[in-house]
């Protein structure tokens, strides 16, 4: 039997229309299609590229000891944990997880969310009210942003890293108010480094909560990648630490790290963390192996920073605008969101994997290609995406040296 045919206008034809207005300028994008295994030189739609756009910065999505945790986990306790973790999802290995990060991070307690993303949103959201106000840096990371747009509290946005600001806001508050302080440790798309030390002591002058987002210095700031707070010596100084197992740990997940009545309380409170399924033991077990790999083999730190001072010192000998960058994420900004995506694409066809990256996720006039380099990067490869890079940024008219 033929459906009737429908005289039913579509009522999301609207989506459509913001589509195409994407397209014409130039900011719609197809998902590249990894094929195989997420490493340093991986295939992406049939093309063999060296990848600069992971954040698998040590190597371990394909590190033997994870896998061979995960594999064992997965034949011993299966694929899934059935229940949120405060109804029958509590497993073993994700209490054994949070007491070795809680030891890894030198702080009381420590809980595990499903992502980085809903650890931000979920802690921001459960510890803060309508009456309460957050100081937020201008790029912090959106989960962040999402976070404090559910908890209702006044949101005071200062410029990026401007620690005077952020004193002028928090000066005008009530000293009765309830105030938290908060920014990323590594900034996602520029790779500079928040104004940790400067944000400690104004928390502590104003009695403000502080909190930083450590998702992309876990695994590649401090001690063992310990963090920016390790890196800054800012231990008992900072009372939210949120990380992921997402990016340097190579696995999935964020954590909490801090007194044990913060984690009490988001166990109570966290609404990701008692309405979303806990992670498959195998996911746990990735975790744990990967915490004795940053113990054991801290050469694969030392070789990611050796890999940063090549390439990104390579990218600026070549004339290359890289921003304020201080880590393993160097972008090379092009200006105008067609122009970036332009290098992107020319890039990825002479074999090296950049993503475009334009508004709304950078500011307009901002558009550029992000690079990460990681421990597994050869220096054959960095050489090779350099010698890219020079051919492409000169075709495109983005940089004119002669070298
Ligand atoms: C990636 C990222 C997150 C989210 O982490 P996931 O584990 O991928 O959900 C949070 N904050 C920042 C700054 C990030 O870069």
């Amino acid at each position: 039997m033929n459906p009737m045919p429908s005289t039913r206008t579509d009522p999301l034809h609207y989506l459509s229309v913001e589509l195409d207005t994407l397209k014409e300028q130039g900011l719609f994008r197809q998902l590249r299609t990894l094929e195989g295994e997420q490493k340093a030189q991986a295939t992406f739609d049939g093309r063999s590229v060296v990848n600069l756009s992971s954040n698998n910065y040590l190597g371990l999505t394909t590190h033997p000891r994870l896998r061979e945790r995960a594999l064992n986990a997965v034949r011993e306790l299966g694929v899934g944990s059935g229940s949120v973790r405060t109804i029958a999802g509590t497993m073993a290995l994700h209490l054994e997880l949070e007491r070795r990060l809680a030891d890894f991070k030198h702080t009381e307690a420590v809980v595990v969310f499903q992502s980085g993303f809903a650890a931000n949103a979920g802690t921001v959201a459960a510890i803060l009210g309508k009456d309460d106000v957050i100081v937020s840096d201008e790029l912090n990371h959106a989960s962040i942003i999402d976070g404090c747009r559910l908890s209702r509290a006044a949101i005071r946005v200062f410029p990026h890293k401007d620690v005077e600001a952020a004193r002028a806001i928090l000066k005008e508050l009530p000293a009765s108010q309830r105030k938290l302080l908060i920014t990323d440790g590594v900034f996602s798309m520029d790779g500079d480094v928040g104004a940790l030390p400067g944000l400690c002591d104004l928390a502590e002058e104003f009695g403000a909560v502080m909190m930083v987002d450590d998702a992309h210095a876990s695994g590649v700031f401090g001690r063992n990648g310990r963090g920016t707070v390790d890196h800054f010596s800012l231990h008992g100084r900072v009372d939210i630490q949120v990380g992921t197992l997402s990016k340097a740990v190579g696995a999935l997940g964020g954590y909490v790290a801090g007194s044990r009545a913060l984690i009490q309380f988001l166990q109570h409170r966290g609404r990701p963390f008692l309405f979303s399924t806990s992670h498959p033991p195998a996911v746990a077990a990735a975790c744990l192996a990967a915490l004795d790999v940053l113990i054991e083999e801290p050469q694969l730190i030392d070789r990611l920073w050796e890999n940063t001072r090549f390439f990104k010192s390579g990218l600026q000998a070549l004339g290359f605008n890289t921003g304020t960058s201080e880590s393993p994420i160097t972008p090379v900004i092009a200006g105008e969101a067609p122009l970036a995506m332009r290098l992107s694409d020319r890039l990825f066809e002479e074999g090296v994997f950049a993503q475009g990256i334009g508004f709304p996720t950078v500011p307009r006039g901002k558009a550029r290609v992000r690079t990460i380099v990681t421990a597994t990067h050869t220096r054959q490869e960095l050489q090779f995406a350099l010698d890219v890079f020079a051919k492409v940024g000169r075709e495109l008219g983005i940089i004119f040296r002669e070298h």
